[in-house]
């Protein structure tokens, strides 16, 4: 065996999947086809549930450090209408201008110090597996050479050569239309009005917002200080373009002029890109010993919530993936990964293509579509909604004996617990990555329980009045996998407990 775990891919998820992995204790190797790290423009941010997780793991100040500006107000659009979330004090979603190339940096940089090995310039070309380990030929600087692991993770993206060579379907459609985004500086000879339009001299003036016309849909940002606005058109075009082949002003000029019949001059641009859209799911995410995440296994027909979905992905693998090599999880473990994952994706999947169809209709009942529709979003619950719905936050994962009470199976958010030493907060706990019982109610039950396990659990107690449990058992991707009732006796809640330290975490070591 050379190595324990292949990840292949060095994008985001990729990347994100071997930092969990080094956390974990299990060292893996990355290979990546391209010699270099690609400047290509793909997402211009980064948001959504994996930022509370990144705090988690003490990266968020990292990743602000490295944004191209101030995080914006939290307005998203959502299938040509807006969803405006910065009148919610606690807003379920928020985004940093975090470009996706600054964002691989940083995880690159984050893996290394964790010593994990990226090789680049090495090309997977085929898979093989057996019940024991998976075999890879791998085509690099040097020639062909052949890898055995015992489990490798397809992070290859949406083209994804582990899917196909593990025989994995990837069901769904591609939509025959080409988008353009692009964040552009206008010339003064366009005047920026108070309500956000803009007047162009020769044409009728141009709203904000988003506008259908017959020949596609285009979108108009608020400008900022610098007379910077965001564009957006689509257009239905069948031309496959090559994401190396990088947009140019010209190109976004020539399309506002298709769709909007307007030549609206353009100033320096400080990001252009151009996507087609594609609703497809991996049709499992697991076969026998290779794993998919990321765009290796799903692709969604909308902005702002790939990444998000790809890097959690990572996160929820990762620490399975670490209890196989370590030889404590338990039967069925790594097939949690796809019955969460795969839900979670799905509640993507869903809202995205909702969002094709408000999108892409041109004809007058479209239009009062998407008018009743941006109605509603102005009610708190409908947007509280579906800003969850964007941030991948609306998910309670599947647990065992999740009536037992209702914190099982959602996310734990950061919150500070007054403990013996002081304060400390829950993201602090989960920097590790490694699952912790957190005792609120000094129940001493509870942690001698948890002692069994103390190799690969850890236990925080904190003391709180204003408690909806009196222990929670966290899992290394933050989602609680098991809480106690205010109050639950011993007879009841100590039992529970060991169950589910069984179920998650694995027989009791010889820690005792
Ligand atoms: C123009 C554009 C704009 C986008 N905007 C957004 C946005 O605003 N928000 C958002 O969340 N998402 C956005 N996306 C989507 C986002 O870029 C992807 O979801 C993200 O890159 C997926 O990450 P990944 O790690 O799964 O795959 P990728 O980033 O595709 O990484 C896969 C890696 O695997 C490598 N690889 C492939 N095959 C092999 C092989 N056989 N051997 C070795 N290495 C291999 C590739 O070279 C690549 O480095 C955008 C995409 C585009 C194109």
């Amino acid at each position: 065996m050379d190595v324990d775990v292949i990840v292949v891919g060095a994008g985001p998820v990729g990347l994100m999947l071997a930092g969990e992995l080094a956390l974990a204790g299990v060292r893996p190797l990355v290979l990546e086809k391209y010699p270099r790290r690609r400047e290509v423009a793909k997402a211009g941010g980064l948001g959504g549930r994996i930022l509370e997780l990144l705090d988690h793991r003490g990266l968020l100040d990292r990743c602000e450090a490295a944004c191209t500006g101030p995080i914006p107000a939290p307005r998203f659009p959502f299938g040509g209408v807006h969803v405006d979330l910065s009148r919610w004090d606690d807003t379920p979603m928020h985004a940093l201008p975090l470009p996706q190339a600054r964002l691989e940096r940083l995880l690159e940089e984050r893996a290394g110090e964790l010593g994990v090995e990226v090789r680049r310039g090495h090309e997977v070309i085929a898979v093989r597996q057996d019940d024991t380990s998976v075999t890879v030929d791998v085509r690099g600087p040097d020639g062909d050479r052949r890898l055995v692991a015992r489990y490798l993770a397809g992070c290859d993206g949406a083209r994804s050569r582990v899917r196909e060579q593990a025989g994995v379907a990837f069901p769904g459609v591609t939509y025959q239309e080409v988008n353009r985004l692009a964040q552009v500086a206008l010339p003064e000879t366009v005047v920026i009005r108070d309500d956000g339009g803009i007047e162009v001299p020769g044409a009728d003036v141009i709203r904000a917002g988003f506008t259908q016309t017959e020949t596609g849909l285009f979108g108009l940002g608020p400008a900022d200080d610098s007379r910077i606005v965001s564009l957006f058109t689509t257009e239905d075009e069948t031309t496959e373009y090559d994401d190396d082949t990088a947009m140019t002003v010209t190109e976004v000029r020539d399309s506002v002029r298709r769709v909007l019949g307007v030549d609206l001059p353009l100033g320096e641009a400080t990001r252009l890109s151009r996507f087609t859209f594609h609703a497809r799911h991996a049709d499992r995410y697991r076969a026998g010993r290779v794993v998919l995440a990321g765009d290796a296994a799903h692709l969604f027909p909308a902005t702002g919530v790939a990444i998000n979905a790809g890097m959690l992905d990572a996160v929820g693998l990762a620490w399975r993936l670490a209890a196989e090599i370590h030889g404590h999880a338990p039967a069925g473990l790594l097939d949690t990964y796809d019955d969460e994952r795969r839900l979670a994706n799905a509640r993507t999947l869903l809202h995205t293509r909702a969002q094709v169809a408000l999108r892409r209709g041109r004809d007058a009942a479209a239009d009062a579509l998407r008018e009743l529709f941006q109605e509603l979003l102005q009610d708190e619950p409908a947007s509280r909604r579906v800003g969850a719905l964007l941030a991948g936050a609306d998910v309670r994962y599947p647990v065992p004996d999740a009536d037992r009470h209702e914190c099982a199976g959602t996310f734990v958010s950061d919150r500070v617990l007054p403990t013996g030493e002081g304060r400390s907060r829950v993201a602090a706990s989960m920097r590790a990555a490694r699952p912790v019982l957190v005792d609120l109610a000094d129940r001493g039950d509870l942690r001698e329980a948890a002692s069994a396990w103390r190799d690969r659990v850890d236990v925080v107690t904190a003391r709180t009045g204003e408690r909806v449990a009196d222990a929670v058992l966290i899992r290394p991707d933050s989602y609680v996998a098991w809480a106690a009732p205010v109050g639950e006796p011993a007879e009841r809640a100590v039992p529970a407990l060991r169950g589910a330290l069984t179920t998650w975490f694995g027989d009791p070591g010889d820690a005792v």
